[in-house]
Formats: structure tokens, C-alpha cells, sequence
């Protein structure tokens, strides 16, 4: 549709868009051409029906005119009338109930054109010294012109040939003198370029408001489409915002909650630390029982620690300081290293360590790209939390080869973790809130800073968990 009108610039003023037709046919010069017709066609049906019942109904009253002025000659006029142009008339008119009418309507308008001023101009030809009769030629042309709807230059051609029709009729066929014909062509040119000149505005007009029409169709289409996509635009904007705002509610929420259960991670080391320094001080305490003091104040001092590390972990990570220098490490002598320094640890809350891995039976090397100090730093995370939530049972730490990976696993045997978690545990301050939870302290810190620390080394990190049953968290880390 868009090939019918260019956009032009002019003048550094407001883009116009012009309407391309022909200037003599007044046809579009492309498709449009189509859209165009079938439109004419359904305005101009209408009054098409009513102009042609009366052309008809004229024709025929002028019958009357022939019983009166023209006597001998009756006989032929009415047959002319009666049974040449009105059956015509009536036969088009029917027609045009047909649906094969859009395709052959202004042939036939154009025929009926000729057929009724051919006919006038028998009547004419036979009877040339009664003037009055050419007069009907003027109706003919404003009839076919202005009223039956045909196309300017299917009018324009059907005016000139019954101009010629006439003309020929009058001058070969009658016995009408020179000046008659020289009188009657004055007023037939002239009523036929009126007409032509009258239809070609008609028709010009009734092509612009097409165009016009479609052009603002286009337009409002435009403009729904916009508005469209600004309702979506803005609704995608609101629930981004709302997501935000709702982000930012949980990460206050989340920074709340994380200061308060700091304070208390924080001072209980601290309280134990200061605490058993007092007694230590204390005279009265046996040795052993000072020795025992001492093992508690560096198990809080580690804690605590442990604790700050996090925290500087963490912020180190989030603004993008975090140094990570990977190499090829063997998995093989680095898992059974892991195994020996938390085994102590496992022993004391009554659970097993076990080492398990498929590539262990083979004597072939395993070999990991990572960075030693962090790696060691997830697993510990990993070790420690398993061990944490476990009240009995067995953990498990081991690896398998996956690809291009080395895929670890920590397994537990502990309380499990609901699945609507297992995404969200790895959100910093995220914590499945049990009681449990609370029971066994912690900061929120420890998978985030794993998640994060995978990520650098080019792995990732995720969780199955069974409630009840137990969790195995999972890290791929690629190959060297
Ligand atoms: P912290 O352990 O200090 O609370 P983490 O980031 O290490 O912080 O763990 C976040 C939460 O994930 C824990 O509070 C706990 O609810 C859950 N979680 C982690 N590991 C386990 C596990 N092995 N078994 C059950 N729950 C776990």
C-alpha cells in the first residue's frame, strides 16, 4: 500500500505524502488501483440503481412525446424506445443483482452510454427538421456524465462517440442543413467538455478520499500500534519497578536480619573469647582446667574470624576486587588432603567422612583448573555446612568426571532443604528459616561467597535435596 505514496521532504518542512495516479486515465499507478474499483463499486451501486430506473422511466415517458409531435413516425421511435434502449436499460439494471456485475458494470454503463444516444439520434436523423428531438442528446450526456456513475474516461469515450454517431447520422443520412448540424455541434462539444470536465473532478475527488481514507487508516493503525506498545511498554516498565522495589524491600530486609543475627554471630565468639580470658586471669582454675580455656578462646577467636573473612570475602567479590589465579591442580591427592583435616571435625559431632569418586579405582590422574586457596575455601563452606546440618548419619565428599568438567559433590545426611530453596540459598543473607537454622547460627554469607567463587573459576553450583532425607550440593569446575 505504501508504494502509492512517496514521503517527500520539502522544503525542510513537514514530510507530504502525495497520491500518484495517472493524469489522463485518473488510474492509480499500482494495486491501489484494485481496492480502489471494488470501493467505487459498492458506493456507487446504489445510485447507479436509482439513476438508471430514471433514465428508464424518462425514455420511456418521452414515449408520450412521440404519440404527439411526431406522429408518422411513431411506430419506429417506439420501437426504438420500447424495445431496443428500455429492455437494455431494464437488462443492465436487472444485471446488476448478479454478482458478476462488479466485473463488467462499467462496460456495460459505457454500452447503455452509446445504445441511448444512438438511439436519440435515429430519432433524430429520421425527423431532421423537428429540432427539439436532438435537445435529448443534451439529456444523454448529462445523464451518462454526471448521474449513471460511469468512470471519466469510459464517459469521456461514449460522449465522443455518440458526438460522432450523430454527427455522421446527420450529415450522410438526413436532409438537415449545414447550419443545423453546425448549431447543434456547438451545443454538444460544449455540454460534452463540461461533462468531461465535471466527471474528471468527480472521479478525482472520489480517488483522493480513498486515498485519504486509507492514508488515515494507515495513520490510526499507526496509532493504535503505538499506543499498544507504549500500554506494554509501560506495564513492562511498572513490573520492572515493582520487581525492584520489591528486590530492594527483601535486601533491606535481608540486610536487617543479617545485622541482627551479626551482632549475635559476632558476640557470642567474642563473649566466649572475653569470657575464658577472665577465668584464664582466675588463680583459682587448675592448669588443665586453664588449658581448657585456652582451646575454647581459639575455637571462638577462629569462629570469629571465620566470620569477618566472610564478610570481607564477600564485599571483596562485590566490588570486583577478588583476585582468582587458576592452575592445573590433582584432584586425587587434593581430595584425600580435604578428607584427612575435616575428618577430626566429623568425628567429634559422631559422623562419618567418606571419599567417594568413580575415577578412584583408576590409576589415572584427575586434574582440576582452579584456584587452590578457593577451591579449598567452597569445599570447606560445603564440609561445614553439611556437617552443621547433620545430626547423624554420613557426609560424603567426592567427584566424578563430567565432560569437560570435574563435577565435586559434598553429600549429607542431615535435615534437607525445601526445593523452593535451592536457588535461593545461594542469595547472600539467604537462609532457610527453620528453627534449625537458628539452632546451628551462621551468617547467610557461605554459599553466596561459593556460588561466586565457582562462577570466577568458569563452573557452577547447584543443590538436590530430599527433606528429611538429606542434600548434595554439586560444582563443576572446568578441565585444564
Ligand atoms: P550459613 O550456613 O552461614 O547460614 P550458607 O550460605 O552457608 O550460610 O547457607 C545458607 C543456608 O542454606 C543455611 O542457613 C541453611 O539454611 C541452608 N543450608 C546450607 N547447607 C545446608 C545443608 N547441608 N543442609 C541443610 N541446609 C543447608
Amino acid at each position: 500500500m505504501r508504494d502509492i505514496y512517496r514521503i517527500e521532504k520539502q522544503n525542510g518542512s513537514d514530510p507530504q505524502i502525495k497520491m500518484y495516479l495517472n493524469k489522463i486515465t485518473l488510474s492509480f499507478t499500482d494495486l491501489f488501483e484494485k481496492d480502489f474499483r471494488i470501493k467505487y463499486f459498492h458506493d456507487s451501486l446504489f445510485q447507479f440503481r436509482i439513476s438508471f430506473l430514471v433514465v428508464t422511466f424518462l425514455y420511456a415517458v418521452f414515449g408520450y412525446l412521440d404519440n404527439r409531435v411526431t406522429i408518422e413516425y411513431t411506430g419506429l421511435f417506439h420501437a426504438i424506445r420500447f424495445f431496443v434502449v428500455i429492455p437494455l436499460f431494464l437488462f443492465v439494471f436487472l444485471l446488476s443483482f448478479c454478482k458478476c456485475f462488479i466485473h463488467i458494470w462499467q462496460e456495460l454503463l459505457f454500452i447503455c452510454f452509446i445504445v441511448g444516444g444512438t438511439g436519440i439520434t435515429l430519432m433524430t436523423v429520421a425527423i431532421p427538421l423537428n429540432y427539439a428531438y436532438y435537445l435529448g442528446l443534451m439529456l444523454v450526456f448529462s445523464a451518462g456524465y454526471f448521474f449513471i456513475s460511469l468512470r471519466f474516461l469510459l464517459a469521456s469515450i461514449a460522449g465522443l462517440i455518440t458526438l460522432i454517431l450523430f454527427n455522421t447520422g446527420l450529415i450522410f443520412f438526413s436532409s438537415a442543413d449545414s447550419n443545423l448540424i453546425f448549431n447543434n455541434n456547438f451545443f454538444f462539444i460544449s455540454a460534452n467538455v463540461i461533462g468531461m470536465f465535471a466527471a474528471y473532478n468527480i472521479e478525482y475527488y472520489k480517488r483522493r478520499d480513498f486515498f485519504l481514507n486509507i492514508q488515515l487508516d494507515n495513520r490510526n493503525a499507526e496509532i493504535a500500534h503505538v499506543n499498544r506498545t507504549l500500554e506494554s511498554k509501560v506495564d513492562e516498565r511498572t513490573n520492572e519497578l515493582t520487581i525492584s522495589m520489591k528486590k530492594a524491600e527483601e535486601s533491606d530486609r535481608l540486610k536487617s536480619a543479617f545485622l541482627a543475627n551479626m551482632s549475635h554471630e559476632i558476640r557470642t565468639p567474642l563473649n566466649g573469647i572475653i569470657g575464658f580470658s577472665e577465668l584464664l586471669a582466675d588463680e583459682a582454675f587448675e592448669p588443665e582446667q586453664k588449658k581448657e580455656f585456652i582451646r575454647h578462646i581459639t575455637t571462638n577467636g577462629n569462629n570469629l574470624l571465620n566470620i569477618i573473612s566472610d564478610i570481607m570475602d564477600i564485599s571483596k567479590i562485590e566490588s570486583g576486587e577478588i583476585k582468582i589465579r587458576c592452575k592445573k591442580m590433582n584432584v586425587k591427592s587434593w581430595l584425600e588432603n580435604i578428607h584427612a583435616v575435616n575428618q577430626i571435625k566429623a568425628k567429634e559431632k559422631n559422623l562419618e567422612l567418606k571419599t567417594f569418586s568413580p575415577e578412584l579405582e583408576s590409576e589415572k590422574d584427575v586434574f582440576v583448573f582452579a584456584d587452590p586457596e578457593r577451591l579449598f575455601q567452597v569445599i570447606n563452606n560445603l564440609i561445614s555446612n553439611a556437617l552443621k546440618f547433620t545430626s547423624e548419619g554420613f557426609i560424603e565428599i567426592g567427584y566424578r568426571l563430567a565432560d569437560e568438567m570435574v563435577e565435586f559433590h559434598v553429600k549429607d545426611t542431615g535435615a534437607g532443604i525445601p526445593n523452593e530453596f535451592y536457588e535461593r540459598i545461594f542469595e547472600r543473607f539467604r537462609q532457610v528459616e527453620t528453627s534449625n537454622t537458628r539452632s546451628f547460627g551462621g551468617n547467610g554469607l557461605g554459599l553466596a561467597i561459593s556460588k561466586n567463587l565457582v562462577e570466577l573459576m568458569g563452573g557452577k553450583i547447584w543443590v538436590e535435596s530430599e527433606m528429611g532425607k538429606g542434600s548434595t550440593f554439586y560444582f563443576a569446575l572446568p578441565k585444564p
